[in-house]
């Protein structure tokens, strides 16, 4: 839609956030509507989560050696009394649903608990494409369950979630990154190697090694990337609980069919992931803006943010750009088509319109009739003239046009817009004619 030119850039959407208009919503709801009805399906109960909590939960539940942490947290900083607190803007689900498991003591449910949210994310990132600042994800989370059945169950449900879209290509890239036990004599031979490439590595890389060598792994840096293919493998170091759980997750997987790839680049980009971590891509789109979601298995991270030892996994899966490719594969079908597919936002059912153009008590008594009875529809309340109330309703995408006339003879005239046609019914009979129409409207048989 137009911008109005004469509008600020003041007064504009931050960059980095976009509005989702109704045409675009549609699209948006449907996704979110997918996600909703898969968790419910697969028993993960909703739940919310502050939009904002205190930048510790982050600090220590994402890892302060992180991008998200480093560069991306959106911090809050209110300038009045109690509000010296320090807040952040949630960048991601995870940290702030355990935070809210340990401390409503949710472990005394029974366990796991699976839980579900959809919901938007802030990161101070730098805004491009596919890369936003305020952008949604929906989270799933299964807390209190060692796995590895249970991470299987969690990687398929992602993958459901794509074919109910319509992304039926979207696959699994799958890894392991061991535990405790195992990764930090895995870690020391990452950091002896990238030691000895010192002199090829970037500043920031530098600093990256004292902290976490492991992040060095998934760097976007190109000379990261090309050494990296020469890097220590992880599989090569595992220790024995870490091999099995790991076979028996891709066990599980081939028993439910499911499709996957093993990708030992894929190790996340925070502290707090042990054991199976995975990411959704679609082939020949793997580049670091096209992950479509991933997640992992993080064990230690409830006791971090002070409950008892309790393993957990989850996944968070990018809406805007799941949104964004079934946006592009409906223009495509469209195009070989020649018809739209993507669905316009509903119109009413009816908009009683009325030739006494100040008579808008009438149209809205009317119009409230119907609703209470539960039919989409609107009143007119303009008090323009009713050959510009029928356009406007007819530009609306509504079925009928309910007219009133000026005369007190107790009949309404019900025009179907799109066909042309008219007939009179007494004012009694509309609330049940129109309940008639909107069966067979529903039914697509409403052509005759
Ligand atoms: P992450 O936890 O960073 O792996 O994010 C999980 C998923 O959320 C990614 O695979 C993306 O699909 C999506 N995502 C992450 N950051 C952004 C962002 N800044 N803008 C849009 N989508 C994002």
């Amino acid at each position: 839609m137009a911008r109005l030119p004469a509008m600020p850039n003041s007064l504009r959407a931050p960059r980095g956030t976009r509005d989702i208009l109704p045409a675009d919503r549609v699209v948006w709801a449907r996704v979110e509507g997918a996600a909703r009805e898969l968790a419910a399906r697969y028993g993960y109960r909703e739940i919310e989560t502050p939009l904002f909590e205190q930048s510790a939960v982050f600090e220590r539940g994402v890892g302060e050696v992180t991008d998200i942490v480093e560069k991306e947290l959106f911090r809050v900083s209110p300038s009045r009394g109690e509000e010296r607190e320090r807040w952040a803007l949630r960048p991601e689900a995870t940290a702030g649903i355990v935070r809210a498991y340990v401390e409503h003591g949710l472990h005394t449910l029974p366990q796991p608990i699976r839980l579900s949210l959809v919901g938007p994310m802030f990161r101070y990132d730098r805004p491009q494409a596919g890369r936003y600042r305020q952008f949604w994800q929906w989270d799933v989370e299964a807390i209190g369950d060692p796995g590895p059945a249970i991470d299987a169950e969690i990687i398929e449900l992602g993958l459901a979630f794509y074919r109910a879209t319509g992304l039926v290509d979207v696959e699994a890239k799958l890894n392991t990154i061991g535990d405790a036990a195992c990764r930090p004599a895995y870690v020391e031979s990452l950091r002896a190697f990238y030691e000895a490439h010192r002199s090829g590595l970037p500043e920031a890389e530098l600093r990256r090694l004292g902290a976490n060598p492991l992040r060095l792994l998934d760097s976007k840096e190109p000379a990261l990337v090309a050494l990296n293919r020469d890097a220590p493998k992880l599989a090569d170091h595992l220790c024995d609980p870490c091999a099995e759980h790991f076979s028996a997750v891709l066990r599980h997987l081939d028993a439910l069919g499911v499709r996957y790839r093993l990708a030992p680049e894929i190790v996340r980009g925070l502290d707090y992931y042990t054991r199976t971590t995975f990411e959704y891509f679609r082939p020949g789109a793997e580049g670091q803006q096209d992950a479509l979601g991933g997640g992992g298995r993080y064990d230690g991270l409830v006791e971090l943010l002070g409950g008892r030892p309790t393993p957990a996994i989850g996944y968070a899966l990018g809406i805007d750009r799941v949104v964004a490719a079934v946006q592009a594969l409906e223009a495509n079908a469209s195009e070989t088509t020649g018809g739209a597919t993507g669905a316009a936002p509903a119109g009413p059912l009816a908009v009683v319109v009325g030739a006494d153009p100040a008579d808008t008590v009438t149209r809205l008594t009317l119009a409230t009739e119907l609703r209470a009875a539960g039919l989409p529809a609107r009143a007119d309340l303009t008090t323009r003239k009713l050959g510009k109330q029928l356009e406007s309703a007819a530009r609306d995408g509504a079925h009928f046009a309910a007219i009133l006339g000026d005369g007190g003879d107790g009949q309404i005239q019900l025009r179907d817009l799109p066909a042309g046609t008219q007939r009179a019914v007494p004012a009694a009979d509309v609330v049940r004619e129109l309940e008639r129409a909107a069966r067979t409207h529903r039914h697509g048989t409403d052509a005759g």
